[in-house]
């Protein structure tokens, strides 16, 4: 998998706003956010999207959700929030290595564009 601005901030050649490490993953404020908390979280591992995850990823793809909502939690999104997975084209991927986007701190609309 090719590089990209997400693996870069991984290893630390771009600089982000990093809310949370571990072993398995990252998450950092959103550049351009779309609600007062728009935080994404990604896999360390280069899993291009959603879609890309092999039945290996089952863990990973579990420790991100967990790690979600704790940052949930932490960000004091006690009235709710929404968890998206843009997967490919036609879902509005823009950055082909798998990211949750963590929106919350104000009355999100249904559905999506
Ligand atoms: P998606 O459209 O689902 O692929 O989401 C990609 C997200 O990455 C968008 O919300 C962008 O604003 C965000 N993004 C792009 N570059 C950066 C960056 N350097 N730091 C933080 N977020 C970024």
């Amino acid at each position: 998998m090719p590089d990209t601005i997400f693996s870069k901030i991984i290893n630390r050649t771009i600089p982000a706003r990093i809310v949370h490490e571990d072993d398995r993953c990252l998450a950092f404020h959103d550049i351009s956010p779309q609600a007062p908390v728009h935080v994404l979280v990604i896999p360390k591992k280069p899993i291009e999207s959603l879609a890309h995850a092999a039945e290996e990823d089952t863990d990973l793809l579990g420790h991100l959700l967990a790690t979600t909502t704790n940052l949930a939690r932490t960000l004091g999104l006690d009235a709710g929030y929404r968890v998206v997975i843009n997967t490919g084209k036609e879902g509005g991927q823009s950055v082909d290595h798998l990211h949750l986007h963590l929106l919350g701190g104000r009355s999100l609309s249904w559905p999506p564009g």
